[in-house]
Formats: C-alpha cells, structure tokens, sequence
C-alpha cells in the first residue's frame, strides 16, 4: 500500500522537472549562493505560506517561523536567524506577518493551562497587557482578538528593532528596515500595518539604544536641515 507521504516524493520529482524545464542552471544557480532581500518573520501555521503569498522563489526570502510570530531575545532560534539574516546576509527589511485567526494568539486569550505553551504565549498574554486599556474597550470578541493580533504584530517588530544588530546595521547601510504585516485568510490579501520604524526606534531608544550613539538624534536634525 501506498504511503500518504509519498506523494511528497512524486511532487519533488516533478518539481525538480518543471524547474529544468524553465532553465537547466536552475539548481547549479540556486546552490552557489543566497542573497535574500527579505527577512520573513511568521506563524507556523500551515495555511500562511511565505514563499508563495508573497510570489517569491527560492533564494529570495530567508524565512523564520514559530507558533504566533514571537521574537524574543532569549529564544536563540530567533536571535540566530535575525542575527545571521542582518550581518551576513544584509537583507533589507525584515517582515514580521502575524495573521487572522491565529489559534497561538487565541489560545493566549484562553484562560487555561497549557502545559509547555504556557511561556511561549505568555508572551502575547503581555501583549495584551501592554494594550489592556485599548483592547478591553473592544465589545466585539473577534474585533479584539484580531486587533491583538495586529498589536502582537507591533510589538514583536518593537523586539526586533531592540536588537543590537539590527540597531547597528541600520546606522551604517539604512538598512534593514522593519515592516509590519497581517494575512487576511478569508480573503488571501496582505495587509500592511504601517509600522512607523523611524518613530518607534526614536522613541525606544531612550531606553533600548545598544548602539552608544546620539544616531537617532543626529539623523532626525539632519533631516530637519535638507
Ligand atoms: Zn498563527
């Protein structure tokens, strides 16, 4: 009998055919090297399909995936990958794409024990104490459920722009900068929060700033002069 995972085999396989077909280098092309512009950064939710929501190719979206798109500097998986991404691959922005209906965010509106969950999605629990006053203000439960998921989204753009790496990389390229998405799964569409980097880094770096210097400053009394 036939194995369910098999089929995986038989896909590959006629990938691997389609892809020659359009170029012969397709593969010697793709193992020489990657220089991926973008840094994604989602939920592991089987239905949020980076590469393809976004029509990119192989080699050119690095991507980093856990349950309810969580950045946390002690989560090393997520340091590594942002880290790597920055200094060595130098990707330009880094995206952070939370999505409605987002069974990690719901369950951290769930008061109940989760056993290994619980710290993970206590993080996003402090997403919405961070947000309590607006969010509780919110009657409608699925209103406030995807509004938590766009404030989980902003927050965890918030951690990134914490970063050393990213902090430093910024002052010296203008780049990466940091994009704050959510997926529509009723409608397929990609929406842009709007994330204003320049003003959050602004205002967090009183307190956040690994860079040693009055850069942030500096830069918006440059701009005041052009
Ligand atoms: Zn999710």
């Amino acid at each position: 009998m036939k194995k369910s995972y098999e089929v995986i085999f038989e896909n590959n396989k006629k990938w691997v055919e389609s892809k020659l077909a359009e170029n012969p280098d397709f593969f010697k092309i793709l193992s020489a090297s990657q220089t991926p512009e973008y840094l994604y950064i989602g939920c592991s939710d089987s239905r949020v399909s980076a590469e393809e929501m976004m029509g990119m190719k192989p080699g050119e979206v690095f991507v980093h995936r856990n349950i309810a798109n969580i950045v946390n500097t002690l989560d090393m998986n997520s340091t590594a990958v942002i880290q790597y991404a920055v200094e060595h691959l130098k990707v330009k922005h880094i995206i952070v794409c939370g999505h409605y209906g987002c069974g990690g965010v719901k369950a951290a509106m769930t008061p109940q024990d989760l056993g290994l969950l619980n710290p993970w999605l206590r993080l996003i629990r402090d997403v919405y104490r961070i947000h309590q006053a607006e969010l509780d203000a919110i009657e409608d439960e699925n209103a406030r459920y995807k509004r938590l998921i766009e404030l989980n989204v902003q927050e965890q753009c918030i951690n990134v722009i914490k970063m050393a790496a990213v902090q430093e990389r910024y002052i010296l390229d203008d780049y990466p900068i940091v994009h704050g998405w959510v997926f529509d799964l009723e409608t397929g569409k990609l929406i842009d929060l709007n994330i204003d980097f320049e003003e959050i880094l602004k205002n967090i770096q009183k307190v956040y700033d690994l860079t040693n210097s009055e850069w942030v400053m500096s830069r918006t009394n440059n701009k005041n002069f052009q």
